[in-house]
């Protein structure tokens, strides 16, 4: 153990210590260890992805909600670090978190990915909807 994990155990780092527990996930019912996740605590099975709304500041397990929370988007950190944003079906609220290093990729590809494959417009339209803005962004007359 570093210097610095040991400090934040000696003032009651609970917030490490029940993220270090191994659970069954309720999404995908996989069992889930601690191991492998690298130094980030995991708040997320890594296969699944999914998480529950437990915590209102990430790991205080302060919120009473218990909904499921949904992989819905990726986002990409300074420093090229990718996180996960995730929905509450429940309350609807958002949270971001830090992808861990078993994180399952393909998953995370395809969430990833899911805006590309569904664009809102048809893609064989872009040149025409392009030019129609004039190239600029702004609609012409
Ligand atoms: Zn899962
Ligand atoms: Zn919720």
């Amino acid at each position: 153990m570093n210097r610095q994990n040991k400090r934040k155990r000696e003032q009651g780092y609970y917030k490490t210590h029940a993220c270090t527990d191994h659970f069954v996930c309720k999404v995908c019912n996989r069992q889930v260890v601690p191991e492998g996740a690298g130094s980030n605590h995991r708040n997320h099975c890594p296969n699944c992805l999914s998480s529950l709304h437990v915590d209102i500041e990430p790991g205080d397990r302060e919120s009473d909600c218990g909904g499921r929370m949904e992989p819905v988007a990726v986002w990409v950190r300074k420093g090229g670090e990718w996180a996960i944003i995730h929905r509450c079906r429940q309350c609807g609220v958002f949270s971001s978190n830090r992808v861990a290093a078993d994180d399952n990729p393909m998953k995370l590809m395809s969430i990833a990915m899911k805006p590309l494959s569904e664009p809102p417009f048809p893609l064989e339209r872009i040149e025409e909807m392009v030019a129609l803005m004039g190239g600029e962004g702004s609609l012409k007359k």
